[in-house]
């Protein structure tokens, strides 16, 4: 028999390095134009996770060109509040992407704050209508982190069609919208969740798999099919402060054809499809 191939480490910061510079020229292209992209941040309260999300996108849009528009707002922020600065920037000409950092602190209610978005202007792709079009199979703006998935199933060049993908996870920032893109690619999808009685049993049929969970290397190596295609998004800081993923990498990575690192996969596409979000929507909105 043929020793198995190592697997393919897929590099994330290298795709997203790439596309990042890719929208810095489109951005560059529409402001030789005289349209500078401009993305408004809304980051309401102190939580120290997500005021490290939102420096980070801050700093990586200005590396693209995109302007910033800083929104803090205390955490005593009330709906009515919140809901006043959001039409303000929805009627705001200069304004392009809206982007509300989540979770928000209680009890402000996210649902009616994304609800209450342009859907011209949701680069996150988290209105009823984005996800409406994407289940449609008509996308506007897609979700950062599954879109950020496909762009590295491409970049390995993934054969969707017919190809049984599991996706485990069903939140609608993650696992909902990349079952609807794989599907949408042709895939067989199935969507597994806490209620799935056989999870081991659906990763071994799988020749994609998608973990997006939030346990620390839930997903054995032993399950993941040979020749499979592994993306792991998920994010986990171990006791001894390691961060991993929900995939036990390094067993996964015997028998997987690709695999997503954690720290280094998918992570780092999450900003860059933002970005690439903020300068399409400038495109076309302001031609
Ligand atoms: P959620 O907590 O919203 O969803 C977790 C999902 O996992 C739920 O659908 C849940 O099922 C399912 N689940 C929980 N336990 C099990 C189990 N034992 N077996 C099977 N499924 C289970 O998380 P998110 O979708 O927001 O995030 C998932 C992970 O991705 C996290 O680690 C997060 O940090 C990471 N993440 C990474 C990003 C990046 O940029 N790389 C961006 C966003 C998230 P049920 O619906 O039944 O409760």
């Amino acid at each position: 028999m043929d020793a198995p191939q190592p697997a393919i480490f897929i590099d994330g910061k290298a795709v997203a390095a790439r596309l990042r510079a890719e929208v810095a020229a489109a951005a560059m292209s529409l402001r030789a134009r005289g349209v500078a992209a401009t993305l408004a941040v809304v980051l309401v309260g102190d939580d120290p996770a997500s005021a490290v999300y939102v420096r980070n996108k801050t700093r990586a849009a200005r590396e693209a060109s995109v302007d910033v528009r800083d929104h803090k707002l205390p955490a005593t922020t009330t709906q009515a509040e919140l809901a006043a600065l959001i039409d303000q920037l929805n009627r705001d000409p200069v304004v392009d992407g809206i982007l509300v950092q989540l979770p928000l602190p209680a009890p402000l209610d996210a649902e009616a704050v994304i609800a209450a978005l342009d859907p011209a202007k949701d680069v996150d792709g988290l209105h009823p209508t984005s996800l409406g079009l994407l289940a449609r199979g008509r996308p506007s703006f897609v979700p950062c982190t599954p879109s950020g998935c496909m762009r590295l199933l491409g970049e390995v060049g993934a054969e969707l069609a017919g190809a049984r993908a599991v996706v485990i996870g069903r939140s609608l920032l993650v696992g909902k919208p990349i079952a609807l893109l794989l599907g949408n690619a042709n895939a067989t999808v199935t969507m597994c969740h806490s209620r799935t009685r056989d999870l081991a049993g659906e990763v071994r049929r799988a020749d994609v798999v998608i973990a997006a969970v939030g346990r620390p290397e839930m997903v054995r190596g032993d399950w993941i099919q040979p020749g499979a295609i592994v993306i792991d998004v998920g994010i986990n800081r171990t006791a001894d402060g390691v961060l991993v993923g929900d995939v036990e990498f390094a067993a996964a990575a015997q028998r997987a054809r690709a695999i997503t690192p954690v720290p280094g996969g998918v992570g780092p596409m999450t900003i860059a499809c933002l970005l690439d979000n903020t300068v399409a929507a400038a495109r076309r909105r302001r031609g």
